[in-house]
Order: C-alpha cells, then sequence, then structure tokens
C-alpha cells in the first residue's frame, strides 16, 4: 500500500510540486485548492496519467467545516492517512503596519495561522498513535520572513510564518512520543505566482541581490526539503526549522 498525503495548496506553486514529487515517489497525494480548479484537475492528471493516484478536494484551510470534509473526503478517496503537508499561504499588497487593517490581518491569520492548526489537529487525530493511529509526518511551509520581519512590505504574513515556527516546535514536543514527527521549511524567494498576489510579479529580480546565491529558488528545490523531511530517512528529525533560501 502507497503511504497517503495531503497536500493544502497543491494547486499552483510550491504545493503543486511538492503534490508531483511526492507522487513520483510513490504517495498517493489529496491536492487541495481553493478557487484554482483547474490548476488543480491538472496536478491531478499529470499524477495519474504516469499511474499515481491523486485527488483533487476544494476547501477552504482557514474555514473549519471545509477541512474536517477535506480530511474525510481524502480518507474517504485515498485511505488512512500518513503524512500532511501544510503548504497553503498567502500574503496580500505590500503595505507598512500603519497602513493595515484588521480584515487583511484576519484573511492572512486565518490562512496562515488558523488553515496550519486545523489541518494539523486534523491530521494528529488520525495520525497519532494516541488516537490508535500508526504515526506520520508533518511538514510546515513557514518563511524566511519569519527571520526577517519584512518591514515595509508583509509584516503581518512574516508574523504568521513566525507563529507556524513556533507552532512546528511546539507539536513536535507535543507529540514526540506519538509517532509523528513534525517539522517546517523556511523558503527564501521562491518563483511563484505569491509575489503578483504582493502586487510585484518580478520581485525576485529586484531582491535577488540580497541572497548570497544570487538568485531566487525554484518550487522543485522545496518540494526535495519537503520529501525529505517526510520520508524515514529523516525519522530522527523533529521539531526543526529548515532554510531553503539560497544562504538567506
Ligand atoms: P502560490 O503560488 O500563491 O499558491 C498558493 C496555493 O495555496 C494555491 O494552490 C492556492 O489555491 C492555495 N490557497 C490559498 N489560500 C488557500 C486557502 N485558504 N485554502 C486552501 N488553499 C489555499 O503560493 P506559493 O508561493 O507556492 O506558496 C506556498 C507556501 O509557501 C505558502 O505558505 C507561502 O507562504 C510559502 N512561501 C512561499 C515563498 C515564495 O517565495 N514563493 C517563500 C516563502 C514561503 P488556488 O490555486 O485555488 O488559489
Amino acid at each position: 500500500m502507497s503511504r497517503v498525503l495531503l497536500v493544502t495548496g497543491a494547486s499552483r506553486g510550491i504545493g503543486a510540486a511538492t503534490a508531483r514529487l511526492a507522487a513520483e515517489r510513490g504517495y498517493s497525494v489529496c491536492v487541495n485548492y481553493l478557487r484554482n480548479r483547474d490548476a488543480a484537475a491538472g496536478v491531478v492528471s499529470g499524477i495519474t496519467s504516469s499511474g499515481g493516484r491523486a485527488v483533487a478536494v476544494q476547501a477552504d484551510v482557514a474555514v473549519e467545516a471545509d477541512v474536517v470534509r477535506l480530511f474525510e473526503t481524502c480518507d474517504r478517496e485515498l485511505g488512512p492517512l500518513d503524512a500532511l503537508v501544510n503548504n497553503a499561504g498567502i500574503l496580500e499588497a505590500r503595505m507598512r503596519v500603519d497602513a493595515m487593517d484588521a480584515g487583511r490581518l484576519q484573511r492572512v491569520f486565518a490562512t496562515n495561522v488558523t488553515g496550519s492548526f486545523l489541518c494539523a489537529r486534523e491530521a494528529v487525530r488520525r495520525m497519532s498513535t494516541t488516537h490508535g493511529g500508526k504515526g506520520g509526518a508533518i511538514v510546515n511551509v513557514s518563511s524566511g520572513a519569519a527571520k526577517m520581519g519584512s518591514p515595509g512590505e508583509f509584516m503581518d504574513y512574516a508574523a504568521s510564518k513566525g507563529a507556524i515556527d513556533t507552532f512546528t516546535i511546539g507539536l513536535a514536543r507535543e507529540l514526540g512520543e506519538e509517532g509523528i514527527r513534525v517539522n517546517a521549511v523556511r523558503p527564501g524567494f521562491i518563483h511563484t505566482d505569491i509575489h503578483a498576489s504582493g502586487g510585484e510579479p518580478n520581485r525576485i529580480e529586484r531582491v535577488k541581490s540580497i541572497v548570497p546565491m544570487k538568485r531566487g529558488g525554484t518550487v522543485d528545490e522545496v518540494a526535495h526539503a519537503i520529501l525529505w523531511l517526510l520520508s524515514d530517512e529523516a525519522s530522527y528529525t523533529t521539531g526543526a526549522l529548515i532554510d531553503v533560501a539560497g544562504g538567506k
């Protein structure tokens, strides 16, 4: 039986690359998305046409009932869960803190933080040996922004990723004896659509000179780190925050 992996926000970007690489490694993959049904269907058909197993499930990770339905659908379609990648994340237009309103803060924290907690909750209820599960692995997708603070741009986003780092350390310790390893990757500037969401599609061109390796990263470079953390090769690694950021 292949392992079952659920990846949130897997229709595009880092999540899609993670879903594809996981399928290549033999995982059955639940491809979650928010709105972009065609992109999610494209990820699934790419996997199934190569002989893999995958299913696309629409759900907003910030909405509790959606998260419950997402995991129940994954159980039904693919079988018992072995791993979760908490990847879905958003940022909004760049601005200083003195221009941010409560609605924006609520949206960013609801998706990036509440969504990750709710999905981890569902995964723990299925995988923890305390709940009769057989163990598993969780990888949270944080950001190098958690270290930098993103002044003048996305401090809300950076703070939400700081919360993910703390969550990763705490959950790893909470689950240390329950068969579940919990780790995070902290990507740097990665070529995806997210920079357009912040209003600057070519952001990496502007900022790459501050990266020691002088370039942005690819989604596959992040996916490889995630797949290693999920794998048995990382069997003694938990509570780790791995920077995938070209030295930044
Ligand atoms: P992206 O290209 O903008 O893709 C975002 C993905 O998340 C899409 O699949 C989107 O679905 C999904 N999504 C957004 N809100 C959602 C919600 N509420 N519920 C479920 N799915 C949702 O983003 P990315 O750059 O790959 O980023 C992925 C993760 O990496 C994020 O957590 C981000 O913070 C982190 N990260 C990215 C970078 C970077 O430079 N790219 C750097 C550091 C960290 P739809 O397609 O349906 O909209």
